[in-house]
Parts: C-alpha cells; structure tokens; sequence
C-alpha cells in the first residue's frame, strides 16, 4: 500500500500555520507513505502583486528539518505550487531553476488583470453571471498554462467552483466549458504533462466533476494523475486520498503517479487500492 498525498501546505504558505515537521508528524499519522510540500509561490499574490522572485531559504531549511526528523519513515517530496504563472512566464521560470524539486503544480488563482487579478477566493459569487464572467477568465488562463508547459501537474481544475458553488451556492457547473476543457487536456497530454486529482473538499459532485475530467483526459492518451488533499492544517492531511485512488480505478485508470526529481513514478492502483480494502 502505497499512499502520496502530492498537495501539502505549510507555514511558509501565507495562508498556512504549521511547519512542515507537523504536517510530516500528521501524514505518518494518516498512513501515508509519501508527501509532497507545495507551498505556494504566486506570480500575482491573493492581493494582486507582483512578484517576480521566490525566497527558497525557509523551504529549504524546514525540509531538511522535517527529513532529519521523518526522512526515514515517509518520502518527503520538495515541491512548489506556482500560481498565476501567465502573468509572468520568465518569472515562473526563473524560480523553478531551484535545485532538487521533485513537483511543481501549475494553479490559477486569481482572474487575470481583465477582471482586477481578483482572487477567487476573496470574490463574492452573488449572481451566475459574475460567476460565468470569472469561469471564462479563468479557463482562458488555463489554456495558456497548458501551453506553457513547464509544470508537472495542473493544480485543482474545477477550483473556482470551491467558492462560486460550494461557498456561495451559485447554481454553476462545469457543463458549458466541456469544449474547452477538453482543450486545455489536450495540449497538457501533448505537452507530456499531468493533471491533479485535489480531494480537499471532496464530496459528490466534486467527485463527479473530476470524473468527467479524468474521463477526457484518458480519452486524450492522458496517463499522469496525482492525487493530493491540499491540506493546510494537520487535521487534512491525506483528506480522501483512498477515494481519490478509488474515483482513478473507477475512471479506468490503472496507476497514480508519484513524483520524484520531477519525473512520475507510476504506483499500481489495483494493487494499491485492493490492498487496502
Ligand atoms: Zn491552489
Ligand atoms: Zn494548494
């Protein structure tokens, strides 16, 4: 049995409190076997700045806190979440030359300046059009990351809908964007790339959103799927990742993969999955 939470915060995050030797502490806890850190670098941050560099000093120190500490009981990945990387490619780029990474999961966090650079997060989704608005944004963005490339894994495909229909209980779904879904899969299957399963807030119909989703993306010769809970407190720590591996199963997919030095490991899922029912 092998379990990877590939999506994990820490208080080097802006939005996280607990150092990485915690988060590491609650995976054992949880059974995994594998983590990876991806604390978040944003071109363009929750407030709408730039910023061009990254400050690698405080993830590195505290990965080699949490290896010495854990090193020998789970596989702890280096990796990054970089957000909004169309506003500035070279940027994006630059701060990925840093040495040793295992994952970099490519998100979008924010609409592009057309709508203020707003974070969804801080939006206030009270009618279907703004939300329709910020979804078209949105999966704009995603095509130019697709096309970028330079990533791993796509980062959380439906995440808007955290907070347009989850939050703020706007009636949207992914439905009106299937064709352009499908585009953004194709180029990332022809870019060589993944896409990532995020099981934070998993529940039915984000299941049924990354069903369609995985489904394409097979479809298209898509191979690639991590799967990660995007914890940010220890209490989320491997959040639905046994269900994550079961949706892959259900999906048709017969391996997760496990990055390392920015190369997919591929873990059998029938084993996997059997092996722990
Ligand atoms: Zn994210
Ligand atoms: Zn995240």
């Amino acid at each position: 049995m092998f379990y990877a939470d590939q999506h994990m915060h820490s208080n080097i995050s802006f939005d996280s409190h607990t150092p990485r030797t915690t988060m590491a502490e609650a995976a054992l806890g949880a059974g995994l076997s594998a983590l990876c850190f991806t604390d978040h670098y944003d071109v363009v941050d929750e407030n709408g700045h730039i910023h061009p560099t990254y400050d690698w000093q405080p993830a590195r120190r505290q990965q080699a806190e949490a290896c010495a500490t854990l090193g020998d009981q789970l596989v702890l990945g280096y990796g990054i979440e970089v957000g909004n990387a169309p506003e500035n490619f070279a940027a994006a780029e630059g701060v990925l030359q840093e040495p040793g990474l295992d994952l970099v999961i490519a998100s979008i966090h924010n609409g592009s300046a057309a709508l203020n650079r707003v974070d969804y997060y801080c939006a206030d989704y009270d009618s279907t059009a703004l939300c329709h608005r910020h979804l078209e944004d949105y999966f704009g963005s995603l095509l130019q990351l697709a096309d970028w490339g330079q990533f791993d894994v796509l980062g959380h495909l439906p995440y808007p809908l955290r907070y347009m229909r989850d939050r703020d209980h706007q009636p949207v779904t992914l439905d009106p964007y299937q064709d352009v879904i499908r585009e953004i899969l194709r180029r990332t299957v022809q870019a060589g790339r993944g896409i990532e399963l995020n099981t934070c807030l998993y529940h039915p119909d984000s299941a049924a959103d990354y069903a369609g989703i995985l489904t394409t993306f097979r479809e298209l010769g898509g191979e690639i799927v991590t799967v990660g809970a995007d914890a940010h407190t220890p209490n989320n720590v491997g959040h639905a990742i046994a269900d994550g591996y079961q949706l892959l199963c259900q999906c048709g997919f017969r391996y997760v993969s496990h990055f390392v030095g920015r190369t997919p490991q591929f873990h059998s899922l029938s084993k996997e999955v059997s092996s722990h029912a």
